[in-house]
């Protein structure tokens, strides 16, 4: 069903048009990245049947501003954070590759190593973020984090997971076997162009979000920050809220 909350975008009730139980495989660079950028999509999917997979780059563990911290005990509280985040939406598969926050590069390493998952996971559908997006309006930068592992994991999708010849050592010796993935999802694009209608499952969205508790500040304005954030075109008394992503139909 198709809704249209401004003249110019057209925002999908239903956020697909599957017809079968996919395999969801999330992949991004941070934990609570799952949950900021598609948190109520997932919970939407969920509810829909379909099976959700998490995989994180990176441990999460540069970004706190307390001088006692060590890397290796944020990474610890990252990881725990971003399970208790997961279990609220219902996404029981997660796993971390382990790379360090904040120096993550689309390397062939970690083409090679996304390319695994891909193959073992062999999910319908990919969500990632975009490689392209440098600037986020006028008052922000994005994570190079995420552009490097928006690049990695579409580098990753096409052509590397499709043809075994690439990274041989994964068909020849792990024996994994080639995999297409059908479509690809790519939140925080600046040119998106599927809009799905969230509203329903923004509350869960940002229960699932408090569960990163070393990272969203004070619980009470975080909530009132993230209901703030009604869709263009309805208001504060009769919110509606939206994900929206660039959807590529691989085939
Ligand atoms: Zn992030």
């Amino acid at each position: 069903m198709t809704g249209t909350i401004s003249s110019k975008i057209s925002i999908k009730t239903n956020p697909d048009d599957w017809e079968t139980t996919q395999k969801i495989l999330v992949v991004l660079a941070h934990p609570d990245d799952p949950e900021f950028f598609c948190g109520a999509t997932i919970a939407k999917w969920i509810a829909s049947g379909h099976h959700i997979s998490y995989c994180l780059l990176t441990c999460g563990d540069k970004g706190t501003k307390n001088l006692k911290m060590t890397s290796e005990e944020l990474c610890q509280i990252r990881q725990k954070e971003q399970l208790a985040a997961a279990n609220v939406l219902g996404v029981k598969n997660i796993r971390f590759l382990g790379y360090q926050d904040g120096y993550l590069v689309p390397d062939l390493n970690l083409r090679r190593d996304v390319t695994r998952v891909i193959r073992q996971e062999k999910p319908d559908i990919l969500v990632t973020c975009d490689p392209t997006t440098l600037f986020i309006g006028d008052d922000r930068v994005n994570h190079p984090d995420h552009r490097a592992a928006g690049q990695a994991v579409i580098d990753a999708v096409f052509p590397a997971a499709r043809d075994h010849l690439f990274f041989i050592e994964l068909w020849r010796d792990e024996k994994l076997e080639p995999h297409s993935v059908r479509e690809v999802w790519i939140s925080g694009s600046l040119q998106p162009n599927t809009f799905i209608d969230v509203t329903d499952y923004w509350q869960i969205k940002i229960k699932a979000l408090c569960e990163h508790k070393s990272q969203i500040g004070d619980p009470d304005e975080f909530i009132k920050k993230m209901n703030s954030r009604i869709a263009e075109g309805s208001t504060q008394d009769s919110p509606r809220y939206i994900e929206k992503y660039r959807r590529i139909i691989l085939g």
